[in-house]
């Protein structure tokens, strides 16, 4: 059976206010409970405080982003301290370390001048401020690494993002230990391919189709190429939402192996409880439960197989609700 994989090695970095160091500018933190009392236990945490790092000092003067969105400069609040090149050069340096760490993930303080992710104040000339910013932190980040899963601590708390993000968190970190390796083992990717069928309909059947055919050609195709596409197309498949609709569609996908293994009633409750939870009257935990017993029961060995029934640690509790 895929279940997660290597679960206490996975790594996610994190602005460090956010895991309650006193980093702030105003020597504060920003301790985020969820983060640290829920997730804490399922992950390895590397925190980056780049305001402190590049030399701040806490506590600091506050800075903001001026100028241009896509590439803004960092001053201070009052003395109009110019840290644009310090921190240029200071996250050049820390990218670098921090591909070693091979990060599953990250979670960025919001509207933070270096670590906000989206919707940053860029103040122009005139000292008017538009929300179109992002982190000097963040910004780069996300340019080193374009597939790594990034969410914002806000964010977080909509349960569909929340869930979304954990998703991908944990499928990358799968990828990774596919893709990473020494050699390239076509044996391997299409067995991880085959488990993640699922899991990869519920959220795309778009791209799941389009991931089958490269597949299906992967002798035809460099490692090197192959590589490149299938890791974009499965990252940018995970990003879309899995709906009720997408996982309805698979629910009723998974009762067509069982169908030939069940009695009249036994399938009218399987259905019953998969159109419950359409209406959104049930969590999918409802039917995923009772479809799992019948998998193990009459042991279908895909299905079994399929990460879709354990993307994520259980105790996240990330499919109990409507
Ligand atoms: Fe440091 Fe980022 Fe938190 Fe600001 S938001 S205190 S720069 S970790």
């Amino acid at each position: 059976m895929v279940t997660v994989q290597n679960e206490d090695k996975i790594r996610i970095g994190i602005s460090s206010c956010l895991l309650g160091e006193n980093v702030r500018y105003d020597g504060g933190h920003k301790r985020d409970k969820y983060i640290l009392d829920v997730l804490g236990p399922h992950l390895k945490f590397v925190p980056v405080c780049p305001e402190v790092e590049v030399g701040m000092g806490v506590p600091r003067e506050s800075v903001r982003l001026t100028g241009e969105f896509d590439s803004p400069r960092m001053v201070g609040n009052k003395t109009g301290e110019d840290w644009t090149e310090r921190m240029i050069k200071f996250r050049e340096q820390r990218l670098k370390q921090l591909e070693k760490y091979r990060l599953s993930g990250y979670i960025f303080k919001k509207k933070s001048p270096s670590c906000g992710m989206e919707r940053v104040k860029v103040y122009s000339e005139s000292g008017r401020a538009e929300n179109k910013g992002r982190g000097l932190w963040a910004g780069a980040l996300q340019k080193r690494f374009p597939l790594l899963p990034v969410e914002e601590e806000g964010r977080l708390n909509d349960l569909k993002l929340r869930e979304n993000f954990i998703v991908r968190v944990f499928a990358y970190s799968s990828l990774l230990e596919v893709f990473d390796k020494v050699r390239f083992e076509r044996g391997e990717i299409v067995k991880f391919h085959t488990a993640h069928k699922l899991l990869l309909m519920a959220h795309s059947p778009k791209h799941y189709k389009e991931l089958g055919k490269l597949v299906a050609g992967i002798s035809k195709i460099k490692p090197s190429e192959f590589g490149t596409r299938y890791r974009d197309l499965f990252m940018t498949a995970l990003k879309l939402k899995a709906t009720s609709k997408k996982n309805t569609n698979v629910l009723h996908h998974m009762m067509g192996y069982l169908k030939k293994y069940l009695d009249k009633t036994e399938k009218e409750n399987i259905l019953d409880t998969i159109n419950d939870y359409h209406k959104e009257l049930v969590p999918l935990i409802v039917p995923l439960t009772l479809l799992k017993h019948y998998i193990s029961k009459f042991k279908i060995e895909y299905l079994e197989n399929q990460s879709y029934l354990n993307p994520h640690p259980k105790e996240l509790m990330l499919r109990n609700h409507v």
